[in-house]
């Protein structure tokens, strides 16, 4: 693709770098999340299989920058702006872990669709059909974990309550 740089462009490279920086970030707190999971194996897979999506929307970012020759890996950056946030998603040390990580999750998965609707329309805006369409099916792809966390929260907890009131069990993941 000729890259003659307009507005509209630049913003959607921005965009597109911000959005894989929060993918790799992602897969990192996705992986750890996992690792730690042992009464909740139903999530557990669920994680696992947002953890393989995760990993291909990076692939599938890194693919779209390669069309204007940008590379993904100058962005300690937009990392380091939020990581107040991704700090607030470490919620090992909780004794209710894995009730912390269901509304973190269902919070961090509603930043990534809120980020993908506007890469859709910078998509949009700068004529990159592509784009536009790679953006929408990772949209789709955190619609799916999104409603899957608000579908499961209740049982989630419901079976935390439980193993909590209940005697020598480590209820918290
Ligand atoms: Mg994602
Ligand atoms: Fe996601």
């Amino acid at each position: 693709m000729t890259t003659t740089a307009t507005p509209a462009r630049e913003r959607l490279i921005h965009w597109l770098r911000d959005a894989h920086a929060v993918e790799k970030q992602a897969e990192t707190l996705l992986g750890s999340k996992l690792e730690r999971i042992e009464h909740f194996p139903e999530l557990g897979q669920r994680i696992a299989q947002h953890l393989e999506e995760t990993r291909s929307q990076a692939t599938r970012l890194e693919a779209c920058l390669d069309h204007y020759d940008e590379s993904p890996s100058s962005f300690k950056d937009i990392t380091s702006k939020m990581s107040a946030f991704f700090h607030g998603l470490g919620t090992a040390s909780m004794s209710d872990e894995i009730v912390k990580a269901m509304g973190m999750m269902y919070a961090f998965e509603h930043m990534e669709i809120a980020a993908y609707k506007n890469l859709v329309l910078a998509a949009r805006a700068a004529g990159d059909a592509r784009t536009e369409e790679v953006c929408r099916a990772i949209l789709d792809e955190e619609i799916a974990m999104a409603n899957w966390l608000a579908d499961h929260q209740q049982a989630v907890t419901e079976r935390f309550l439980v193993m909590d009131a209940a005697e020598g069990i480590d209820a918290k993941h």
